[in-house]
């Protein structure tokens, strides 16, 4: 199928395979992937070992100037790194999800990351997923599309996925994460997580990844005429 040089957005709450699905799209159509929410992982571990934040996850004033030394990049693998050190599964541990919401609440962060995504997406053809892609970050993307799962599957996913991992998880404290995530993210004041007015609403409780794809590429389809 050959694309136009366009942004897909892939919002969603906490766990319902967004980087999964985004991951696969690019996959299939040539694009780029870009996973918003590692760097926001990114700048709360960075946070936790500098001490910027509180263990009542306050986050001091002077993070603000300290971003300006901080390099965050995707590297080899399309792994997360921090001034040179791959950090991938660091950013992926509960004690960083634990604190990235309310980091990620924090305007001037909003804004580091926002300018790194724009210069990450210069020439298009990118697949970005994250929270506030198709509201705030590329409120013009092309294809919008916005997930949702119950909460016992998202919860689930997640634990499948820090056991894969050999990190130690309970089921319970990783429900109890998606949904404290969920709520911050909703209601904070700067780019909130909300479904844009025009994304497409796509609820994988019960499809499998070949399903949803199939439906993506639909709705590309559809959108620009594209005949397989
Ligand atoms: O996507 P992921 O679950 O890795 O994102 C971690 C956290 O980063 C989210 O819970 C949210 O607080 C924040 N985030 C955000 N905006 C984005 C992407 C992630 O606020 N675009």
């Amino acid at each position: 199928m050959t694309v136009p040089d366009i942004i897909i957005a892939v919002d969603g709450y906490s766990s319902t395979g967004k980087s999964s699905l985004a991951k696969q799209i690019a996959r299939s159509l040539g694009f780029t992937y870009l996973d918003s929410g590692a760097l926001y992982r990114g700048v709360t571990l960075f946070a936790q070992r500098e001490g910027y934040i509180s263990p009542d996850n306050t986050v001091s004033d002077s993070l603000q100037a300290a971003l300006d030394s901080l390099q965050l990049f995707f590297g080899e693998g399309n792994h997360c790194f921090m001034d040179g050190e791959d950090v991938e599964e660091q950013i992926r541990s509960m004690s960083v999800s634990s604190q990235v919401s309310p980091i990620a609440a924090v305007p001037y962060v909003r804004e580091w990351v926002d300018c790194r995504l724009h210069s990450l997406s210069f020439s298009g053809r990118v697949v970005m997923d994250g929270r506030d892609i198709g509201t705030t970050v590329f409120p013009n993307a092309e294809v919008k599309i916005f997930m949702t799962a119950s909460d016992s599957v998202r919860a689930k996913r997640r634990y499948d996925e820090l056991v894969s991992k050999g990190q130690k998880a309970d089921l319970t404290e990783v429900l109890e994460n998606l949904r404290q995530r969920d709520w911050i993210d909703s209601h904070r004041e700067t780019s909130p997580l909300r479904r844009a007015e025009d994304a497409f609403v796509l609820d994988n409780s019960e499809m499998t990844m070949e399903e949803e794809l199939c439906w993506v590429r639909g709705l590309i389809q559809g959108k620009f005429g594209i005949l397989e």
